[in-house]
């Protein structure tokens, strides 16, 4: 291969895997016929290029999932530049040939493996479906409860209910993530004794399985009703209780100078900041869904590109300067965020974003979330309030 390849699943309605930024974005769903397939999604990645990928097929037969591939690698491996690491990824083949003509390469390509060895059988889906059997699920008398006795009781825990847990397909079940973005640790960081605590966790109450994000945080799957109160009182006593799931303190955010020989810039220090100034955690929820996701360099580790606010830490004339960006999103319908102006000091990064937060709590419009009012009233607002009229640097 010319270079490292990324593929990402999403089984699920909302995307969360960040399909579209990946080599290959595979998205499983059921047709309109009621037949369960693949679209295919092709040269989406970030990094110093970013590119939303585009769809290659609509519709792929999961028997057909490992020659199709198949294809799309071999004309990536025929095609794909060598002579630049930098322009040796899919994304920049698609790029520069089209995606009608790339299409119709993998097209050609796949009429020699379509339908032959490659092509799964059955027996084998079933096989592999074994590894991925149903845990053994209360009834759903036992597993319910109606937990309105703990939420008069206890505020806190009826919020994190609310703000960190999922509906479940299993009557009776949550599904729980555990925020590990806490005021005195860095985003995504976790203790010995966490983990220690962490994993006895899911195996008294999620059939001892649990799963990391990427979005740093992890996830208890598969929760009954009548377990979450003792859950979040014993999360709570190891300080992973933080009911902070989706608002801006749930941030993605690379270790950045402080551990990565690559960096330009920390972005540790800028989480700490965000924590000590958006300490109001109704305020937080007062603002709703913010995906802020910060990077330490244009390696995008941080996925700085699709967050709704990113930043980006670059060095200029031997100075960490930070350069911010709005719009972005990873999710069903992603986006690339666009640069909102010049870049800003880093201790000038709260501000910024408190200033962004004040533009959109004036002008939203009822149950429009950040993203949403970005997309109304475009970036004119949010440079004015940040640069000022005649476009000084906040710096
Ligand atoms: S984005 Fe850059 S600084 Fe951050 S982890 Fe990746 S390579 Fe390191």
């Amino acid at each position: 291969m010319p270079r490292k390849f990324k593929i990402a699943v999403s089984g699920s309605d909302s995307d969360r895997a960040a399909s579209q930024v990946h080599d290959i974005g595979l998205h499983l769903y059921r047709n309109d016929a009621g037949q369960m397939g693949f679209e295919v999604i092709v040269g989406g990645g970030l990094g110093r290029t970013p590119v939303i990928g585009k769809t290659v097929r609509k519709f792929l037969e999961p028997q057909e999932l490992l020659s199709y591939l198949d294809a799309v690698l071999r004309v990536y491996n025929l095609n794909g530049r060598r002579d630049n690491k930098y322009k040796a990824r899919i994304k920049i083949l698609v790029n520069a040939v089209g995606i009608e003509a790339f299409t119709k390469m993998v097209e050609e390509e796949w009429q020699f493996t379509k339908g032959k060895d490659l092509r799964l059988p059955q027996a084998e889906i079933e096989r592999v479906k074994g590894f991925f059997k149903a845990p053994d699920y209360l009834s759903v008398e036992h597993a319910q409860s109606s937990l309105e006795t703990e939420f008069i009781a206890h505020p806190a825990f009826a919020t994190w209910h609310k703000q960190n847990t999922r509906d479940h397909k299993q009557p009776g079940y949550r599904i729980v993530v555990v925020s590990l973005k806490n005021q005195l640790q860095a985003p995504g960081d976790i203790s010995h004794q966490q983990m220690d605590g962490i994993a006895a966790l899911a195996d008294e109450f999620s059939f001892g399985e649990l799963r990391s994000t990427h979005d740093q945080n992890l996830v208890l799957a598969d929760i009954a009703q009548r377990d979450l109160f003792n859950l979040w009182l014993k999360l709570t006593d190891l300080g992973m209780g933080r009911a902070n799931i989706g608002t801006l303190t749930d941030m993605i955010n690379c270790p950045g100078l402080d551990f990565c020989s690559l960096a330009n810039a920390e972005t540790l220090i800028l989480s700490r900041q965000i924590n000590e100034t958006f300490d109001d955690m109704n305020y937080q929820y007062d603002l709703g869904e913010i995906q802020l996701k910060i990077s330490g360099c244009i390696n995008a580790c941080g996925h700085h590109h699709v967050g709704h606010i990113g930043i980006l830490g670059v060095e200029k004339g031997g100075k960490q300067v930070y350069q911010f960006t709005l719009g972005g999103s990873a999710s069903n319908d992603a986006s690339l965020g666009k640069t909102l102006g010049r870049s800003i000091d880093q201790d000038q990064v709260v501000v910024v974003i408190g200033q962004i937060l004040d533009v959109y709590v004036q002008q939203r419009e009822t149950d429009e979330t950040f993203l949403q009012t970005v997309q109304r009233i475009g970036f004119a607002p949010f440079k004015e309030r940040v640069y000022g009229t005649h476009q000084r640097s906040a710096a």
